[in-house]
C-alpha cells in the first residue's frame, strides 16, 4: 500500500464542498464486501485458513506435495486478509470520526498480528531446507514456479542468519529494542509543548507540526521567520533528548548490521530488495556535482519571490498562485490526454477504470488528508483517495496517484497474487512518469504565460522536493549510520552540526544563494523518515528513472514505451533494481541523474524565457 508520504503533500486547508459531490465521485466498497456483516464472515473464514496453516509447521520439507499446498494456502490467506483489511482502512479514512471505521480498522489489526504469528514459521523453515532441496521442489512441480521469486528472497538471506539459538535471542531483543523510534514518535506528535506566535495581523497560533506546514508557507515574510524561529526554537530545546532517541535508533542498526553480518548499515538496508549501494553512492555523487542546478532554482526563486537575500523560512511560500480552476472531470479529460504516449490500451484502461468509482474524490470533515492509492486487493481493483480542490496541484496528484492504480491494475492482471505487489523503488516510477507527461501535456495546450507559468512552477517545486530534499536526507543518513558502524558516538549537538553542514553545502551558504541561520539545522530531529534508514532516497531514484523513461517515450524512442510498461505487469516478479536496468535505465550510472539536472535545467530556461517576454 502506497501512503503518499509527506514529502509532496499539497493538502493544505481543505476547502469543503468545493463542487456538489454525486456517487460517483465516492468510491464504491461494496466491490470489496457488500456489508460489514460480509466482511466478518469472510474474517471467520480467514481464522479458519490460519487454523488449518498451522498444520503446515515444520511440515514444509515433507513432500513437494506439501510444499504446494502450504504455500498456496499462506498465498490464499495474505490475498484474503488483504482484502479485509483494505475494507477496513479505507471505511475507517472516508470517515476517520465513524466508530465502523474504527471497529473495523482495530479488528484488522488484530487480524493482521494473527497472520503475522500464524506465518513466521515459514521464513525459518524455508530456509532451514535450504536452496538445494527448494530448486529440488521447483525443478518437480512446474506449478511452484510463481513462487520461485519470493523464496530467493528468503533464500538470499542464508549468509545473514543465525543458527536457531542465535535467531530465538535475536527475537527475543527485537522486542526490546523499539525504544528510540517509540519515544521519538510519541515526544514529536504528541508530548513537545507546542510554541504560540503572534502574526502580523493579530492571529494568534499554536505551532504543532500541522500547522508549522501551513504557516511556513505564509506570505509575509516577518511572520515566516517567525514561525521558524519559535517553531526550531522548540526543537532546539529538545536536541539533547532528540540526540538520544535518534543515537540509540542508529546503534540498534549498527547492532544488527554485524549481528547479521553485513559490512554496514546502508549494504544491510538495500539487501532486502537486493538494490546495488552503487545506486546509492551514485546518487549522492550526482547530486554533490550538480548542486549548482539547485542553486540556480533557489536564485529564481529568490528572484521570483522579490528578494534579495535568501533565508531557509523563505522554502515554502509558493512561488506563484493562480486562480485557475480545474474541476475534476476537467481534469480527468487533461490526464487522460495526457498519458497517450503510453499507448491506446493503457488510455483505455484507465478511461474505463475511471468510470468504476476507483476513488474518493473531495475533502469532507473527518475524511482523511493528503491522497493515496491502495492496491492490494487482488482480486477487486485499485482504490484511490484524494483530496480535490479544482487547484492545478489537484491534478498533478490525480494524475501521481493514477500512475500508482495503472500500476497495480496491470500487474494485478499480468501476474499471479504472489508477485503482484511491487515495492517503492519502482511505485513512484509509475507516479512520477505520469506526472512529467502530464506537464508535457499542460505546455502543449497552455494559452498564456501565466498558464505555463503555473505549470512550470509546479512541476519545478516537484522536483525540488521530490528530487534533491530526500537526496540531501540520503546523504545524511549515509553519514551518521556510517559513524555509528565505525563505533562512533553522537549527540543531539554533533548531529545538528553534521546536518547544519550538509544543509549548508546543498543550499549554497557559503556562496551566498540561500542564508541558513543556525537555530534551524535542528530540522534533523523534525524528520520521521530518519527512523526508518534508506528508505527516501527511493523517491530521488524513481523520480529519475521516471524522467529519463517519459523523455524517451515522448521522444517516439523504438520499443521505449513498451520496455516501461514491462517494469510495470512486471509488478513484484523480479529484483527492482533489475527490472528498471532490464528496461533500459541503470540507477547505478550519471546518466537517470542526469536526466533529472536535465529537464530542471529546461524548465527554468523557459520560465526564464517567460520572465525576459514579459520584461520586453
Ligand atoms: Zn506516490
Amino acid at each position: 500500500m502506497y501512503k503518499y508520504l509527506p514529502i509532496a503533500v499539497f493538502a493544505l486547508t481543505p476547502l469543503f464542498g468545493v463542487a456538489a459531490e454525486t456517487e460517483n465521485d465516492r468510491w464504491n466498497l461494496a466491490d470489496l464486501y457488500v456489508s460489514a456483516d460480509a466482511w466478518t464472515a469472510d474474517s471467520v473464514k480467514l481464522e479458519g485458513q490460519l487454523k488449518d496453516f498451522a498444520g503446515c509447521k515444520g511440515k514444509l520439507g515433507e513432500s513437494v506435495r506439501r510444499f504446494r499446498a502450504c504455500m498456496d494456502l499462506e498465498a490464499d490467506i495474505l490475498r484474503r486478509f488483504e482484502r479485509l483489511t483494505s475494507y477496513a482502512s479505507q471505511t475507517h479514512d472516508q470517515d476517520t470520526g465513524a466508530n465502523i471505521g474504527q471497529d473495523l480498522s482495530q479488528k484488522s489489526d488484530i487480524l493482521a498480528s494473527k497472520v503475522d504469528e500464524a506465518t513466521s514459521f515459514v521464513r525459518p523453515e524455508v530456509l532451514a531446507l535450504g536452496r538445494k532441496k527448494i530448486d529440488g521442489f521447483l525443478k518437480q512441480d512446474k506449478a511452484l514456479a510463481i513462487y520461485r521469486h519470493p523464496l530467493d528472497q528468503i533464500l538470499r538471506a542464508a549468509p545473514h542468519t543465525l543458527d536457531a539459538k542465535g535467531e530465538a535471542i535475536v527475537a527475543q531483543f527485537g522486542l526490546a529494542t523499539n525504544a528510540g523510534g517509540d519515544v521519538y514518535t510519541m515526544l514529536s506528535n504528541a508530548d513537545l509543548p507546542w510554541p504560540t506566535v503572534k502574526l502580523s495581523d493579530g492571529t494568534e497560533v499554536k505551532l504543532d507540526q500541522a500547522a508549522y506546514t501551513k504557516y511556513r508557507a505564509v506570505g509575509n515574510r516577518d511572520d515566516r521567520k517567525k514561525v521558524f524561529d519559535a517553531f526550531w526554537g522548540k526543537w532546539k530545546e529538545f536536541e539533547r533528548t532528540f540526540g538520544v532517541t535518534f543515537y540509540e535508533q542508529l546503534k540498534k542498526e549498527a547492532v544488527y548490521t554485524k549481528v547479521r553480518n553485513y559490512p554496514d548499515s546502508l549494504s544491510r538496508a538495500l539487501d532486502g530488495n537486493d538494490i546495488p549501494p552503487a545506486v546509492y553512492n551514485m546518487l549522492i555523487d550526482q547530486t554533490r556535482a550538480n548542486l549548482p542546478t539547485l542553486h540556480r532554482y533557489f536564485k529564481l526563486r529568490a528572484k521570483l519571490l522579490g528578494i534579495g537575500d535568501l533565508h531557509y523560512y523563505d522554502m515554502y511560500p509558493p512561488l506563484l498562485t493562480s486562480d485557475l480552476k480545474y474541476p475534476v472531470a476537467e481534469g480527468k479529460q487533461l490526464m487522460l490526454d495526457a498519458v497517450k504516449p503510453l499507448g491506446p490500451d493503457y488510455v483505455a484502461a484507465m478511461s474505463d477504470a475511471l468510470q468504476h468509482r476507483w476513488m474518493d474524490v473531495y475533502p469532507r470533515p473527518h475524511k482523511l488528508s493528503g491522497a493515496y492509492m491502495n492496491g492490494i486487493a487482488y482480486d477487486v481493483h485499485p482504490y484511490l483517495l484524494l483530496n480535490y480542490n479544482d487547484d492545478y496541484e489537484s491534478v498533478s496528484t490525480l494524475a501521481h496517484e493514477w500512475g500508482h492504480a495503472m500500476h497495480s491494475h496491470l500487474a494485478n492482471h499480468a501476474q499471479p497474487f504472489i508477485t503482484a505487489d511491487y515495492p517503492i523503488f519502482t511505485a513512484e516510477i509509475a507516479s512520477t512518469t505520469n506526472e512529467t507527461l502530464l506537464l508535457d501535456h499542460m505546455l502543449k495546450i497552455a494559452k498564456t504565460d501565466d498558464e505555463r507559468m503555473l505549470y512550470l512552477g509546479s512541476a519545478l517545486e516537484n522536483l525540488r522536493t521530490t528530487f534533491f530534499r530526500q537526496a540531501m536526507f540520503a546523504d545524511f543518513e549515509r553519514e551518521v549510520h556510517a559513524k555509528v558502524d565505525k563505533g562512533e558516538s553522537l549527540t543531539g549537538e554533533d548531529l545538528t552540526k553534521i546536518y547544519g553542514d550538509i544543509l549548508r553545502r546543498y543550499h549554497g551558504d557559503k556562496e551566498g544563494v540561500v542564508k541558513i541561520d543556525d537555530l534551524y539545522a535542528m530540522e534533523w530531529a523534525y524528520i520521521p523518515h530518519f527512523y526508518n534508514q534508506f528508505y527516501v532516497f527511493q523517491y530521488a531514484t524513481s523520480i529519475s528513472a521516471g524522467s529519463m523513461f517519459a523523455a524517451s517515450i515522448l521522444n517516439g524512442e523504438a520499443g521505449a514505451r513498451e520496455r516501461y510498461l514491462n517494469i510495470l505487469r512486471a509488478g513484484g516478479s523480479a529484483y527492482p533494481y533489475d527490472l528498471v536496468k532490464a528496461a533500459g535505465v541503470d540507477l547505478a550510472t550519471p546518466a537517470p541523474y542526469q536526466a533529472v539536472f536535465a529537464r530542471m535545467n529546461k524548465i527554468m530556461d523557459e520560465i526564464e524565457a517567460i520572465q525576459a517576454r514579459k520584461k520586453s
